[in-house]
């Protein structure tokens, strides 16, 4: 996530935080000291300092449950409304997506009952008003505000928690790209009741309403093209006419055929037709600039260490774009020749061709090999001599 500073790790997850978390922070730290005074200050810090434990504690409350179910998390940004733990995968069965949102909420209802359990008390509403008034207990004022913490997050407004939540449900029901349509219709029309709101109270609402609406309009986008795409296999997106490059191709020999092509990403191949790895028009470029024209192109491609199958479904090319820094991959079969090449365009192709015919599909079941065109018509890109 750009825009956002890493302050360290917890059990492999890396802890960062967004600079529109550290504007909220600032936000309520300017307010507070304006209303009460350079004393309040230390308080209002510490106070301030807690919530983002409390908030880190909410994400983890997530992040473990998620573990439980196998999935793994690079690192969690928080937001002025909470934090995004950007798992390596969304849990696939819908009572797992709800444990796993749920889970956040959870801790800080623990955090509360735990504060107030110690305290020997209750809170009434007037607590939960008294949550920036310095002369309520730095305690009451915590388990206050994780109280208020839970009931934001469960708001049925995709994407936070409680959208989550409604998306599971609505995905028992239905399919999931229906159910996160659904779901994020709700979500940025509570938007626009938040934002609405905001012109007449607090602005900061205004604020979180843009979160809100652009977050649920991405996971909107991102549910969709995985929907639309699910009965696609990478045979289906692959490109199959590519330039090969040689792993021994000079630089030199390498812009001549750069510049006879229109193609941004060329795969190094052996003579054999072993896919080796890939190299872009950029570092292309690069290299030139830097190097002599004699270097090997094998000396700045980058190595296949990730490649796809033509049978694969097509999600795992859509995960391996999300997760993986790579401008194409590699698509070979079972003896490691190499058969296409799948990027971003030639999906965003097949998408194209699926708007104009819908459930358009290149090959089906056993007729694969036959109708690639590097089989059986023109030559085949991974043992086809490059003309020169
Ligand atoms: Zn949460």
């Amino acid at each position: 996530m750009r825009w956002s500073i890493t302050l360290g790790a917890i059990a492999g997850t890396a802890i960062r935080v967004h600079v529109t978390f550290l504007l909220f922070l600032l936000f309520i730290g300017v307010v507070v000291y304006r209303a009460n005074g350079p004393a309040a200050a230390w308080d209002t810090l510490a106070f301030v300092t807690l919530i983002f434990i409390c908030v880190v504690l909410h994400e983890f409350g997530h992040i473990l449950m998620a573990r439980r179910f196998g999935i793994k998390t690079r690192d969690v940004t928080l937001f002025p409304i909470g934090g995004v733990a950007s798992m390596e995968r969304m849990p696939d069965k819908p009572w797992q997506e709800l444990m796993v949102a749920i889970a956040g909420p959870a801790v800080n209802l623990v955090i509360a009952a735990v504060i107030l359990a110690v305290m020997g008390t209750s809170l009434n509403i007037d607590d939960l008003a008294g949550i920036g008034n310095v002369s309520t207990s730095l305690a009451m004022r915590i388990a206050a505000a994780n109280l208020i913490l839970m009931v934001f997050n469960l708001l049925p407004a995709f994407p936070m928690d409680g959208g989550r939540v409604l998306r599971a449900l609505l995905a028992t029901q239905m399919g999931k790209a229906r159910a996160t349509r659904i779901a994020a219709g709700i979500g940025q029309a509570f938007a626009f009741v938040l934002g609405f709101l905001g012109f007449f109270g607090n602005p900061m609402l205004i604020f979180i309403a843009f979160f809100i609406f652009i977050a649920a309009g991405a996971e909107a986008d991102t549910a969709a093209l995985h929907d639309a795409t699910s009965d696609l296999s990478v045979g289906d997106a692959m490109i199959t006419t590519l330039t090969p490059l040689r792993p021994s191709d000079t630089i030199r020999e390498t812009v001549d055929r750069l510049l006879r092509s229109t193609d941004d990403d060329f795969p190094v191949i052996d003579e054999q037709g072993t896919a080796f790895g890939l190299v872009t028009r950029n570092e292309i470029l690069l290299a030139l600039s830097q190097n002599s024209d004699m270097t090997p192109i094998s000396a700045l491609m980058r190595t296949a260490d990730f490649v796809l199958n033509a049978n694969d479904p097509l999600e795992k090319a859509l995960v391996a774009f999300e997760t993986l820094n790579v401008p194409a991959l590699l698509v070979v079969d079972t003896t490691g020749q190499a058969t296409g090449m799948i990027t971003r365009t030639s999906i965003a192709q097949i998408m194209l061709v699926r708007t104009a015919r819908p459930g358009w599909a290149l090959h089906r079941g056993g007729i694969l090999a036959e109708n690639l065109p590097g089989v059986s018509r023109g030559p085949r890109a991974a043992s086809s001599s490059p003309s020169r």
